[in-house]
């Protein structure tokens, strides 16, 4: 009998492990992906469009064209896992498996927010979905000077480095639009510095400064008021604004918690070196879905599939999984239109300066704004498209690579 790999979701995580393994796996081990829409969406892509860098047009194609013809791709919204029977159901079908991947990712539910929704598209908006992305494109055209707050609701959320290019590119954008002097903008995190890792953060600190962006840290969101114009924390500290950006409260998908595997807001307790399930046998998760805490990121759901392809290979093979996996995660950070930075860290290791992935060569410069580093955020969707999704990678090990670097 055919041996089964099922993979939960389609998105970067489920594509890319799932071509991966059909490169590796005999012909014997039948793999199916399983995911509610045929919509691949370049999510890095979104922040763009409230710029009207990238048309949201672009960033959407067919998931079946990018999963190789002999992965079964199956179109079913998945509503329950059942780890001691080795059982999937979708709403029209079951499915068994001997190997189980989750990649279900997370989304953001502004309606957990208090006072989201009635602000929602009036004077409240995002750039992490597609629709939210256009409706924030249409606002900012018509923004002609005032208060810019850009707000992440809780932890975790998707993209940690997300908020911070959005402030720097909307400094790009007023500027460009003659209305900077007209602008505040205010970036507002329950985070205590501008991103998760402190050195990093002092970096873009500064940056924020020298382009008189406001940081307000440790606020955690309680409510917004969009009537009166300002959000206010726990603490019950409020900050104004005139136009609110927000990162919504975000979870893992609701499969995971009605199956009574999550940790509490939708995310599966996965062990953080090995990428297996803590609590189940047979169960790897990778991406946005697992609880590891690194960055909820494409770069890492690509290094996390490496691991568990050879991690599942080896279980195949009757030998433990091993312990690999780092933390490694690699982001671009978009400074303004034709210039970035490049951070690759992992959870010991914090973003330090020098050149990638070449040591000395680069071309690509570490914690540090340059052309070059834009350039190589421009070719990163080629690569995404046409290398990544492929279950290829790029000869380098998924963990971090210290050469390059400048210690100390
Ligand atoms: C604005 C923005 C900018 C970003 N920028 C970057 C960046 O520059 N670099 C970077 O590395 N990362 C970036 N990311 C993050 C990156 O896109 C995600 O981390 C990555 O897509 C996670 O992959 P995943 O497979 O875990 O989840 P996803 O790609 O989101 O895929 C999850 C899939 O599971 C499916 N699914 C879930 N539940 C079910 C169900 N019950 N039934 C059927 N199907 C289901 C969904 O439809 C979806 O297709 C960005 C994200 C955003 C929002």
């Amino acid at each position: 009998m055919a041996k089964k790999i099922v993979v939960l979701g389609g998105g970067t995580g489920g594509t890319i492990i799932s071509n991966n393994l059909r490169r590796h796996l005999p012909k014997d081990w039948e793999i199916t992906v399983i995911d509610r829409d045929d919509r691949h969406i370049y999510q890095p892509g979104m922040l763009f469009v409230p710029f009207g860098i990238q048309k949201s047009n672009t960033l959407v194609r067919s998931r079946k064209k990018y999963i190789l013809p002999d992965v079964n791709f199956v179109i079913d919204e998945i509503t329950h896992i059942d780890p001691d029977k080795k059982e999937v159901k979708t709403k029209n079908h079951k499915f068994s498996y001997d190997f189980l991947v989750i990649s279900t990712g997370c989304k953001i539910v502004p309606e957990e927010n208090d006072g989201l929704m009635d602000a929602w598209g009036k004077n409240a908006f995002s750039f992490y979905t597609i629709e939210a992305a256009e409706m924030l494109q249409k606002k900012l055209k018509e923004f002609v000077g005032g208060k810019l707050v850009m707000n992440i609701a809780e932890l975790p959320f998707k993209c940690p480095v997300a908020p911070i290019e959005f402030v720097f590119l909307a400094d790009w954008y007023f500027k460009n639009r003659g209305i900077r002097n007209k602008t505040e903008i205010e970036l507002v995190t329950p985070l205590p510095g501008a991103f998760t890792k402190p050195k990093a953060s002092a970096v873009f600190i500064e940056s924020a400064k020298s382009k008189n962006i406001k940081i307000t840290t440790g606020f955690e969101l309680n409510a917004v008021n969009g009537k009166e114009k300002y959000i206010e924390s726990v603490k019950g500290d409020k900050v104004s604004f005139d136009t609110l950006v927000i990162v919504p409260s975000t979870i893992g998908d609701k499969v995971i918690s009605d199956s009574g595997m999550d940790d509490g807001i939708g995310y599966v307790p996965t062990h953080h070196n090995t990428l297996k399930a803590l609590k189940y046998d047979s169960i790897y998760v990778i991406g946005d879905a697992t609880n590891v805490p690194t960055s909820k990121a494409g770069s890492v759901a690509h290094y996390e599939a490496d691991v568990v392809v050879f991690n599942i290979m080896s279980e195949i093979h009757g030998v433990k999984p091993e312990e690999i996996y780092d933390g490694h995660s690699t982001c671009f950070i978009v400074y303004s239109k034709g210039t970035s930075s490049l951070i690759d860290f992992n959870y010991k290791i914090e973003p330090l300066h020098g050149m990638f992935p070449a040591p000395k060569f680069g071309p690509f410069s570490l914690l540090k704004e340059t052309k070059m580093n834009w350039y190589g955020k421009l070719g990163f969707e080629w690569l995404y498209w046409n290398v990544l999704l492929a279950g290829r990678h790029l000869g380098a090990p998924p963990t971090l690579v210290m050469a390059g670097k400048e210690v100390g």
